[in-house]
C-alpha cells in the first residue's frame, strides 16, 4: 500500500512523459500523438506461423514464402510492431535509459498481438541475457516483459527458466548460418525447472526479433528437455521490404 502511495505521490509530482521523445504528457497516455501515428502496430492477414504481415489476405495454409520452405523449432511467432525507425528509438530507450516503466505499456500491446498464444501457454518464459550483458544493463527487458505479461493474463512466468552458459557474440554483423552456430547449445534449461518442464507448452518473450535464431536456440533447448511446444512473442518484429 505504502509502494502505491508512493507511486501516486511521484506521478502528481511527475508529469508522465512519452516514451518515444520525453514530451511531457497531459492525458494518462503511454506516447505523444506524433510518436504514436509513427509506430506500426502489427495486424492480420498473418502468416499463420512466423506472423509476419501480409499486404493482402494469405493463400493455402496462410504461411509465408520462408515459413513454406522451413518451418521453424518454434511453432508460432507473434509481434506487436514492426522494428522500423517508427518503433526503434522507443525499444532502445526501454532497453538502454531505464524507461522500465514502459514494461506495462508494451506488454498490453504484447498481450493483445499474442492472445491466441498465451491462451495455450502454460509458462512464460524470457529470452536470457548472459550475466555479463545483465551487470552492463541492469536487467533483462525480456524478463520485464514476461512479468508484466504474467500479471496482465495469468500464465506464470519463470524468468529464470533459460540460461545462457557462455556469452556469445553480438549477432548482428554475422549472416543466418554464422548466427545459428553462434547461439547453438549457448543457451539451455536451468535444471532446477527441468522437472516443471516436461509436457508443458512455453511461450518465449523477447524485445526484438530479427532472425530468429536466438529463439530457436531457446526452442531447441526447452524441447530437448520435453516441452510440449515452443512459441514466440516478440515487443517488435523485423519485416522485410520486400
Ligand atoms: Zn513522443
Ligand atoms: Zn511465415
Amino acid at each position: 500500500m505504502l509502494r502505491r502511495f508512493g507511486r501516486h505521490l511521484l506521478d502528481s509530482l511527475l508529469p508522465p512523459q512519452c516514451l518515444g521523445c520525453r514530451e511531457l504528457l497531459r492525458a494518462d497516455v503511454a506516447l505523444c500523438s506524433a510518436c504514436w501515428s509513427n509506430i506500426r502496430f502489427i495486424a492480420p492477414p498473418l502468416c499463420e506461423a512466423c506472423g509476419l504481415p501480409f499486404a493482402t489476405a494469405a493463400g493455402d495454409g496462410g504461411l509465408c514464402g520462408e515459413c513454406l520452405a522451413r518451418r521453424r523449432l518454434f511453432e508460432r511467432a507473434r509481434a506487436a510492431v514492426v522494428y522500423d525507425d517508427g518503433s526503434r528509438g522507443l525499444i532502445l530507450a526501454f532497453k538502454r535509459a531505464d524507461r522500465t516503466d514502459a514494461a506495462p505499456v508494451f506488454a498490453g500491446w504484447m498481450a493483445r498481438a499474442g492472445a491466441e498464444l498465451l491462451g495455450d501457454a502454460d509458462i512464460l518464459a524470457p529470452v536470457p541475457l548472459h550475466w555479463t550483458r545483465l551487470l552492463a544493463r541492469k536487467y533483462n527487458q525480456a524478463a520485464l516483459l514476461a512479468l508484466a505479461i504474467a500479471r496482465l493474463c495469468e500464465v506464470p512466468a519463470i524468468p529464470d527458466l533459460l540460461v545462457r552458459r557462455r556469452k556469445t557474440p553480438s549477432l548482428g554483423r554475422l549472416g543466418p548460418t554464422a548466427r545459428a552456430e553462434a547461439v547453438r547449445g549457448a543457451i539451455v534449461v536451468h535444471p532446477a525447472w527441468t522437472a516443471a518442464l516436461a509436457g508443458r507448452r512455453v511461450l518465449l518473450v523477447d524485445d526484438v526479433r530479427t532472425t530468429g535464431a536466438t529463439a530457436e536456440a531457446c526452442a531447441r533447448a526447452l524441447l530437448g528437455e520435453g516441452a510440449a511446444a515452443v512459441d514466440l512473442l516478440t515487443l517488435a518484429r523485423t519485416v522485410r521490404a520486400d
